[in-house]
């Protein structure tokens, strides 16, 4: 690897660098002890009591690192670790320390203290980088207390106001800006107003891909566009005793068809075509009334814009014939969509040749789940790295990852870091 980084008065080989896996993976035991479950897992909502100890601890630790603390107008963290060239900016990773009330110990956690234990690698082997590096706590990045979700990071963005972010209420009618003017998280710097040489986030998959092709490191390429819908069928409500077979309007017979077509049109898209529906509202819901009405989600995802478009003219055209044959009216809404994110080449290939040099086994990934990088990725050449979690699971207290993938996401954080910002 041609990853030479200057010293003061000398040229270093990083190419032997490794990180502390321990210090790591104890810092990341450390840091679930706040807001801890009894299943093992953590529940630290953002804007809480916990996650200001936990922004504390963390802080903290960048700060016996040496790293000097930004607080944005939003509650996002910058720690620094300055570079020879502070004109530069700076090479950034970074993640989100809140969690799901059921959440692991993994999502979003190790995506921090990955970048906190690059900088104890870098200090410990008195390693001075050209640009600085920075590692970035962001605020309520999963949108369990207030919505929306990765608002630190898309109020940074602009995906969103700052204003739009401070009125979000929890379901105790308490304010995003109250609550961070509590736990005393509104800092000085106006969101966005910060340069960002590169960014990388390593997370934990959150999904199963990695481990059944037994693959220690996923080279993130993107992360997918996602539509939701709103979809309607209507029938007629009858008695279901007195109305024969075949002059029944039964809109929970047509829906069921047009779900079945949900997966097949993901099918029909490969390979990342993915369609879910997850919540289904029957009228009147009566074991003896042919149902009425039918409400179903449907979540459609791909790794492209047009991915996307493909299938939502797909199960429009599909549904469209349904309706057709059957009689009954469809209607398909879109609700919300989140445009696909590929990550920037440069990112991508910093992050495989870590992986390669480190001999790590290896994998092109998609993420379908968001991530504060895909709004870094707006701003910033932007990437991501990928470790396997057990099962696929997270958003779940028996969210696990493996000591072993832990340290090497980190390695490989630590190597494309030092490949951006070296000399
Ligand atoms: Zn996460």
């Amino acid at each position: 690897m041609d990853t030479k980084v200057k010293t003061s008065n000398h040229h270093t080989d990083t190419s032997h660098l490794r990180v502390n896996g321990e210090r790591l993976w104890q810092s990341l035991m450390e840091l679930a002890e706040i807001g801890g479950t009894a299943k093992g897992g953590v529940c630290r909502l953002a804007l809480t009591d916990l996650d200001k100890k936990g922004r504390d601890l963390v802080t903290r630790w960048a700060r016996e690192a040496g790293m000097t603390v930004t607080i944005d107008k939003i509650g996002n963290g910058f720690m620094r670790r300055p570079g020879r060239n502070n004109s530069l900016p700076p090479i950034m990773t970074g993640s989100h320390i809140d969690t799901q009330p059921t959440g692991g110990k993994f999502d979003g956690n190790y995506g921090v203290l990955a970048g906190i234990e690059v900088v104890r690698t870098l200090n410990d082997h008195n390693i001075e980088t050209e640009a600085p590096i920075e590692v970035a706590f962001w605020t309520n990045e999963e949108g369990s207390r207030f919505v929306p979700v990765m608002m630190g990071s898309g109020v940074f963005a602009k995906a969103f106001t700052l204003e739009h972010a401070y009125a979000a209420k929890d379901t105790e009618g308490k304010s995003v800006k109250e609550e961070l003017e509590r736990i005393g998280y509104i800092g000085p710097e106006e969101p966005g107003d910060h340069p960002i040489g590169y960014y990388f986030e390593t997370h934990i998959e959150q999904g199963p891909v990695l481990e059944d092709n037994d693959k220690t490191i996923g080279v993130v390429t993107g992360v997918l566009g996602i539509r939701w819908y709103d979809c309607t069928v209507t029938g007629m409500e009858a008695h279901a005793g007195p109305t024969p077979m075949a002059l029944r309007k039964d809109a929970l017979q047509v829906a069921t068809r047009v779900m079945q077509e949900v997966v097949a049109c993901a099918h029909r898209h490969p390979p990342h075509g993915r369609g879910t529906v997850g919540m289904v509202h029957v009228h009147p819901n009566s074991r003896n009334v042919i149902p009425g009405e039918v409400k179903f989600s449907i979540d459609l995802r791909n790794a492209s814009d047009a991915d996307c478009e493909a299938m939502d003219a797909d199960i429009r055209a599909v549904a469209d014939r349904i309706s057709k044959e059957t009689g009954l009216p469809i209607r398909i809404d879109l609700v919300s969509s989140y445009p696909a994110q590929p990550f920037n080449a440069e990112c991508i290939e910093a992050v495989r040749r870590g992986a390669e040099t480190l001999g790590y086994s290896h994998m092109n990934a998609v993420s379908g789940a968001g991530h504060d990088a895909v709004y870094m990725a707006r701003l910033a050449p932007a990437g991501m790295i990928f470790i396997p979690c057990k099962d696929g699971i997270s958003h779940n207290e028996i969210e696990d990852a493996k000591p072993e993938h832990i340290t090497a996401g980190c390695n490989v954080l630590l190597h494309a870091m030092l490949e951006r910002a070296g000399g």
